[in-house]
């Protein structure tokens, strides 16, 4: 199982009147919150993050690791292909769906509006935030819910 996974307005909940706290390894503070709601995903799924993030390039997969282990999030990070073409994020999204042909199932986290746009059966596993709260509860039962139903229907 994978979870597709931005990080401002999902993580760090984007707010124009308080400014982002950057935490010692220079990148920002997860909301607790999210932390605990992503968490929550990851146990009882044992999925895997794949980074969409604008952020992704910054880090390698082990790098990036130890930013979410230091934010409290233990998980197995991989990421996007670099987007060099200057996709949207639903653009970046289509082309992966189709690249990778994936057969696992999978959720998508992001407050991305474009992403409102994906084709029908990749929309129906798709949940977007509103970037100025971050992942709530109720988003990440919805995200357990779509993993483990997909799951049923190939066993
Ligand atoms: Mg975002």
């Amino acid at each position: 199982m994978l979870i597709l996974l931005d990080i401002d307005g999902v993580m760090v909940p984007t707010t124009s009147w308080k400014p982002t706290e950057i935490l010692s390894d220079g990148f920002a503070s997860f909301s607790p919150r999210a932390v605990n709601n992503l968490q929550s995903i990851i146990c009882n799924t044992g999925a895997k993050l794949l980074l969409t993030t604008s952020h992704k390039s910054r880090y390698n997969n082990s790098e990036w690791e130890q930013i979410f282990k230091t934010r409290g999030i233990i998980a197995s990070i991989h990421k996007l292909e670099d987007n060099n073409d200057n996709l949207n994020r639903r653009e970046e999204i289509v082309r992966w769906y189709i690249m990778t042909n994936i057969s696992e199932s999978f959720v998508i986290l992001d407050d991305d509006k474009s992403l409102n746009g994906l084709p029908e059966y990749i929309k129906n596993k798709t949940i977007v935030t509103s970037g100025t709260v971050g992942l709530t509860l109720e988003e990440a039962e919805t995200a357990i819910n779509i993993l483990r139903k997909d799951e049923l229907v190939k066993a």
